[in-house]
């Protein structure tokens, strides 16, 4: 019998696809037996550049973090800020005193007190399942910290389940554990939709600040611009989420370097942004006396273990890299790198320089685009700088008389 398309190798499956002979030998190329047993479907690596910030100081530590993007620019920004902010001694980091999970069994369709008092009246028997479903996450000191009902609607329920995950990010381990709580809801089977942690993790919120003198932003002009426009994002969600983009331009980049999963920090900062019921910037800064001070609190589910952290070599190294120890650890140098970043954007766009700076990383993808050789970035990039106008016929053109 023929195999089905998932049950070929990642060469067979390449077969099959629309590819030219150099695209499918490249692929073939890019190929790793670990990752193939990562995903479904494997046919080969996609890799991303990895850069680093070469020195932030967090909690009085200075660290090398990496960072995974595939953004011009990114990188240089995050070392531009964490500069900034170490001038003004670095960036404190402020943790809920337990960082946890928050899983979800989702009723529908019966009565809030119904469900409030069989959870409010048999919690003891909820630890007992958790502890049953998950030994492993006990010997850990981690486990079921609180259980309560919650009203989403006149006729939705969620039943929220608080569960320290300690190192891990923590999806399957919650997961495993709300599956065997769910049994323990047997006379509201039928009320029953489904059970899933959330990646709303507010229990895992995390605040970090630091300051800058105001004399190391170019004075107080461009420090209160720097206000102005965090404040225009309180109140505006299109400057908003650009302003939060930039913010994940680097919290992204770490959690990816670190193989942690970007979408769930994401999803979590996003709807964090949305609390007040308007999408906000989720930094804020203030001038006090001759400084600019700034705040980023955001939840942040990531681990240093579990997940594909253990399988992807990468992803091992760059924690070793931050020499980090815990994930609450890593969830303060990813917040540190993202106040970094958003301080760099703010101040490029207060000074007028955003572009200026972003246009010469482009030029060099532009070049290499246009097929420049290592040896000849520097000088294309360098004249198509000096130009008024630029696309890649023009690039093209200029490399092809710089040949001559
Ligand atoms: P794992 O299922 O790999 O669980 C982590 C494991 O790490 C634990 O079972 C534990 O094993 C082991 N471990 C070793 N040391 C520690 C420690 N110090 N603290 C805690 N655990 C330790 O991963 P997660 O539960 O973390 O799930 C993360 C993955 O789930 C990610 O890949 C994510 O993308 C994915 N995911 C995400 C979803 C979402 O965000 N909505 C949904 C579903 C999956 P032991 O049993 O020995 O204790």
């Amino acid at each position: 019998m023929a195999k089905k398309y998932y049950e070929l190798t990642p060469d067979e499956r390449l077969a099959f696809l629309n590819l030219n002979d150099s695209d499918r030998k490249e692929l073939h190329e890019n190929q790793s037996t670990n990752n193939a047993q990562i995903i479904e479907n494997y046919i080969s690596d996609f890799r991303v550049p990895m850069g680093v910030l070469k020195d932030i100081i967090v909690n009085g530590r200075h660290i090398s973090v990496p960072m995974a993007t595939e953004e011009p620019s990114v990188v240089a920004a995050a070392n531009n800020g964490a500069r900034l902010l170490n001038s003004g001694g670095g960036i404190s980091v402020l943790l809920p005193e337990r960082t946890a999970m928050i899983g979800q069994i989702l009723f529908v369709g019966c009565q809030f007190h119904e469900i409030n008092g069989y959870v409010t009246t048999h919690q003891e028997m909820f630890f007992k399942k958790a502890r049953q479903a998950k030994p492993s996450i006990y010997k850990r000191g981690g486990g079921l910290i609180s259980i309560k009902a919650r009203r989403v609607s006149d006729h939705e329920i969620s039943v929220d389940f608080e569960i320290d995950t300690k190192d891990a990010m923590g999806a399957n381990i919650v997961n495993t554990i709300l599956e065997a709580e769910m049994t323990l809801f047997a006379d509201f089977e039928s009320h029953i939709l489904g059970a899933i942690l959330t990646n709303y993790a507010t229990s895992q919120c995390v605040t970090v600040t630091g300051y800058v003198p105001v004399e190391l932003l170019g004075g107080l002009q461009v420090a209160e611009k720097i206000v102005a426009l965090n404040q225009f994002s309180k109140h505006d969600p299109y400057r908003a989420t650009t302003e939060n983009k930039g913010l994940f331009n680097g919290i992204s980049a770490v959690v990816l370097a670190t193989g942690n999963d970007w979408r769930a920090v994401e999803a979590g900062g996003h709807a964090f942004a949305s609390q007040n019921g308007t999408y906000q910037s989720l930094t804020t800064w203030h001038i006090q006396e001759d400084k600019l001070y700034g705040q980023l609190s955001l939840p942040i589910s990531v681990g240093t273990v579990g997940g594909v952290i253990s399988a992807m070599p990468q992803a091992k190294n760059a924690l070793h890299m931050m020499n980090v120890v815990s994930a609450d650890e890593l969830r303060g140098i990813i917040l540190a790198v993202g106040l970094a970043q958003n301080l760099a954007a703010l101040k490029a766009i207060a000074s007028g320089g955003i572009q200026r700076g972003h246009m010469r990383m482009q030029y060099r993808v532009l070049a290499l685009q246009v097929g420049a050789l290592p040896e000849e970035l520097e000088l294309l990039v360098s004249q198509l700088s000096k130009l008024k106008q630029v696309d890649a016929n023009i690039a093209s053109k200029l490399l092809m008389e710089m040949r001559k």
